[in-house]
C-alpha cells in the first residue's frame, strides 16, 4: 500500500462487463485531479445491495462500469483549487473521507428545490460509465477520482472503517426517511424489513426516543439479529403484521408488506416508502381510509448533504451503543471480489467489505 503522499500511476479496479462473466481485475490509469476534484485511496468499500443488483444482471447499468459506493478512503492529491469539505475548508492529503453518492450540479429546478439526489445532471459513483478522465468512479477499486461539487466530510478517527463505511448509502437513507417522517420522539414505530436500513432505522427510532419500536421481517435469522442488535426493538415475523403505529418505515420492498402497513396506521400516521427501488406489483389502496384517517404517504430515494451529516452525527453519537461494525460480517481483499460476491449471494450477509489494501 502507498504511504497518502505517494502517487500511483495506475492502479487495480474491479470492472463489471456483464452479469454472465466475473467483475475482471484491470490495472487503469490514475488520474491528475482538476479543478475541485481529489483521488481517494480506498480504504474500505462496502458491497450494497444495488452493486448485487447491478453484478447479477437486476438492474441495467452503462458498462464498462466499477461498481461500489459505500467507501471510506484517504485523499492523496488534490486538484487546484482543492475539493470543499461540507464544513467549508478544503481538503488536504491524508485526510479520510466519506462523500455522498450522488453528485448534483446544485443549479437546476429539483437541486434549487432541494431535491438534489433528483439532480438532471446527476452523476453516482458506481453507477457510471468507467471512460476516460471519470473512469475510477467506483469504490471496487484501489483509486477513486471524486469529482467536483461532492458533498464530501471528513470522518472522525474514532469512527471505525466498517462503522463509516455505509454511512454515505444505509445510514444517509435512513436519516432522509426519518426526516420526512416528521416527529419521532413519542411515537409508536414500527420498521418493515430487517437488512442493514431496517436495523440501522430501528437505531435511529431509538436515538430520536420513538415511544415503542418494532421490526418485521419474514426471515428468523435476521430477526435474531435484530433483537441481538438492538434488543429495545420488539422483533415479529412479518406474517403478524405491524400492530397499532404512527410511523411506518417500509425498508424490505416487499409490495404485500405496503398494504399490511397502511392497515396497521394509526389515525394522523405516515407510511415512509424506502424499500422499493425494484418494479412490483400495484398494491390496493383504500383512499377513503387516506382521507378518514388522515394518513400521509411519501417515497424517498438516496438524500441530501443535509442527510448525510445527520448520519455521521448519529453514528457519532451512538456508534458505541449499537454494534454496526460486526454488521460488516466478512472482509475480503480486492483479488478476491469474485469469491466474495459469490459468498454474499450465497450467504446473504446484510453486508461484505472489500479492503483493496489487504493482501490474500
Ligand atoms: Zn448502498
Ligand atoms: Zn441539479
Amino acid at each position: 500500500m502507498t504511504s497518502p503522499t505517494e502517487f500511483p500511476s495506475t492502479c487495480l479496479a474491479a470492472v463489471f462487463h456483464d452479469a454472465a462473466r466475473p467483475l475482471q481485475l484491470q490495472h487503469l490509469a490514475v488520474p491528475l485531479p482538476r479543478s475541485g476534484e481529489a483521488v481517494i485511496r480506498v480504504d474500505l468499500c462496502t458491497v450494497c445491495g444495488s452493486d448485487l443488483h447491478t453484478i447479477t444482471g437486476r438492474r441495467q447499468e452503462a458498462t464498462p462500469t466499477i461498481p461500489g459506493h459505500e467507501v471510506i478512503g484517504t485523499v492523496v492529491r488534490v486538484g487546484d483549487p482543492a475539493p470543499l469539505s461540507l464544513d467549508g475548508s478544503a481538503l488536504q492529503p491524508g485526510d479520510r473521507v466519506s462523500w455522498s453518492v450522488c453528485v448534483c450540479c446544485q443549479n437546476c429546478e429539483r437541486c434549487r428545490s432541494g431535491l438534489t439526489q433528483k439532480c438532471l445532471s446527476v452523476t453516482k459513483y458506481g453507477h457510471e460509465l468507467a471512460e476516460g478522465h471519470h473512469s475510477l468512479s467506483g469504490g471496487l477499486a484501489e483509486y477513486l477520482l471524486l469529482r467536483a461539487n461532492s458533498a464530501v466530510l471528513r470522518v472522525d478517527p474514532l469512527l471505525p472503517d466498517e462503522v463509516a463505511c455505509p454511512a454515505n448509502c444505509a445510514t444517509a437513507t435512513v436519516a432522509a426517511a426519518i426526516r420526512i417522517a416528521g416527529v419521532i420522539e413519542g411515537r409508536r414505530v414500527a420498521i418493515i424489513g430487517a437488512g442493514l436500513l431496517g436495523l440501522t432505522a430501528a437505531a435511529m427510532a431509538i436515538h430520536h426516543k420513538a415511544a415503542s419500536v418494532q421490526i418485521l421481517d419474514r426471515d428468523p435469522k435476521r430477526l435474531q439479529q435484530a433483537a441481538r442488535f438492538c434488543p429495545q426493538v420488539q422483533a415479529t415475523d412479518s406474517e403478524q403484521g405491524p400492530a397499532d403505529a404512527d410511523v411506518i418505515l417500509e425498508c424490505s420492498g416487499a409490495h404485500a408488506a405496503i398494504e399490511q402497513a397502511l392497515a396497521a396506521l394509526a389515525v394522523g400516521g405516515t407510511l415512509v416508502l424506502v424499500g422499493s427501488v425494484m418494479p412490483t406489483p400495484p398494491v390496493a389502496l383504500h383512499p377513503e381510509q387516506i382521507v378518514r384517517r388522515c394518513l400521509t404517504i411519501r417515497g424517498i430515494h438516496n438524500y441530501t448533504a443535509d442527510d448525510l451529516l445527520a448520519a455521521h452525527r448519529f453514528l457519532m453519537a451512538e456508534h458505541w451503543r449499537f454494534d454496526f461494525g460486526q454488521l460488516v460480517q466478512r472482509i475480503f481483499s480486492l483479488q478476491d471480489i469474485n469469491e466474495a460476491i459469490r459468498w454474499a449471494l450465497a450467504e446473504q450477509p446484510l453486508r461484505i467489505g472489500i479492503r483493496p489494501g489487504r493482501t490474500r
